[in-house]
């Protein structure tokens, strides 16, 4: 098993800065996702790794060989691209088998890789037909064995499943990872899609700007984030204004929220609590207990779970509460309630 190294790759084009000292290691077999707004560089950082594009300075090296001056074809990188990139008039095991015939594997050693591989993505009966004749999933599963019949030490996989309608993208979402998983093949995953990445990854580089924000599980990630900017960039916030009270807590309105992240600022300095829907819930009718009093102007019933907005009487916010289950009849549009928040993995930025 490989890794992958990036070291202080810096990349500019023109006045663009695309990569700012992106330094991240894939750890052999992991899956790393770069994740990241559209603009953000995680297609360079890719690019640059299968060498298609050369850094302005820093160094790219597998298993602890430096590959940043090594040409696309001798780096041993299988590539999927959203666009499934096939050849029109070859055949779906043509199709496979062709990176095999440019590194000269023997015909019969290839015929077995490709009837293994296609196994492996489930294509075998499919191995005749030609590109136009499956659908657009399948042929996203096409350019994956293609990938994968080399052997490559690593594979780049840059948003491979942006294409494909929701149900497609999520079973081959899932696909694509117990293959991963199965082969143990060293993997960098692109995508602006949070969910995916969440869903796929062993660790989630989040990045803005050409640099990364955070690099961390998915559950660091999304429990712990490190800043204001990977907590809206991943899943949704409510933002209340509030005020640090000390080293443990932050006041909204007369309600104290204890939230460990209030050590960061001085005391009496104004914030926004960026507190997650689900860390937020509704205590009971109004009364005096403590919490914030409201009224209900929405609930968007969502199947499994029920998002119920509630506006403040006082602050001018609408405070969004994650609720499990259906409210039918136990909340109404305009009931009068209160909200209490958990501020444990809330996020705290200065206000503007
Ligand atoms: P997207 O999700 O939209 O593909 P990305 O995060 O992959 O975005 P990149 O494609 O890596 O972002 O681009 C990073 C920055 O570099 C952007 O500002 C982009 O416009 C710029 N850029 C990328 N390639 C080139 C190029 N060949 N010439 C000029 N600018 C480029």
């Amino acid at each position: 098993m490989s890794d992958l190294t990036f070291q202080k790759i810096r990349k500019t084009f023109g006045p663009t800065i695309a990569l700012q000292g992106l330094d991240l290691r894939v750890e052999p077999g992991e899956l790393i996702s770069l994740l990241g707004p559209s603009g953000c560089g995680k297609t360079t950082a890719l690019r640059i790794a299968a060498g298609f594009e050369t850094a302005d300075s820093g160094s790219v090296s597998v298993t602890g060989n430096d590959i940043s001056r090594l040409p696309a074809h001798k780096r041993n990188m299988g590539m999927v691209f959203q666009s499934y990139s096939l050849f029109p008039n070859l055949s779906v095991a043509d199709n496979v088998e062709y990176g095999l015939r440019t590194r000269k594997v023997g015909r019969t050693e290839g015929r077995r890789r490709v009837a293994d591989i296609l196994e492996l993505v489930q294509l075998s009966d499919q191995a005749p037909k030609y590109p136009h004749q499956l659908s657009g999933g399948q042929q996203q599963r096409v350019a994956l064995a293609r990938a994968l019949a080399i052997e490559p030490s690593v594979l780049l996989l840059d948003e491979p499943l942006s294409a494909l309608d929701a149900k497609v993208r999520s079973s081959l979402r899932d696909e694509i990872r117990r293959i991963q998983t199965d082969l143990k093949i060293t993997t960098l995953f692109v995508t602006h899609d949070q969910e995916e990445a969440l869903a796929i990854s062993d660790r989630i580089a989040v990045m803005s700007q050409g640099a990364m924000e955070q690099l961390g599980t998915p559950a660091e990630i999304y429990g712990n984030p490190a800043n204001a900017f990977v907590a809206r960039f991943i899943g949704s916030m409510n933002e209340i204004p509030a005020t640090v009270v000390d080293a443990g807590a932050v006041r909204v309105l007369d309600t104290v929220v204890a939230t460990s992240r209030s050590h960061d600022f001085t005391s009496g300095t104004e914030v926004n609590l960026l507190v997650r829907p689900e860390d937020a819930r509704i205590v009971a009718d109004d009364d005096n207990g403590g919490g914030l009093a409201g009224t209900i102007v929405g609930q968007t019933f969502q199947g499994s779970s029920t998002d119920v907005s509630v506006r403040l009487d006082v602050l001018d916010v609408h405070v969004r509460v994650h609720i499990i289950g259906s409210t039918e009849g136990i909340l109404h549009n305009a009931d009068r309630v209160t909200v209490g928040l958990d501020g444990a993995r809330a996020v705290l930025e200065p206000a503007a």
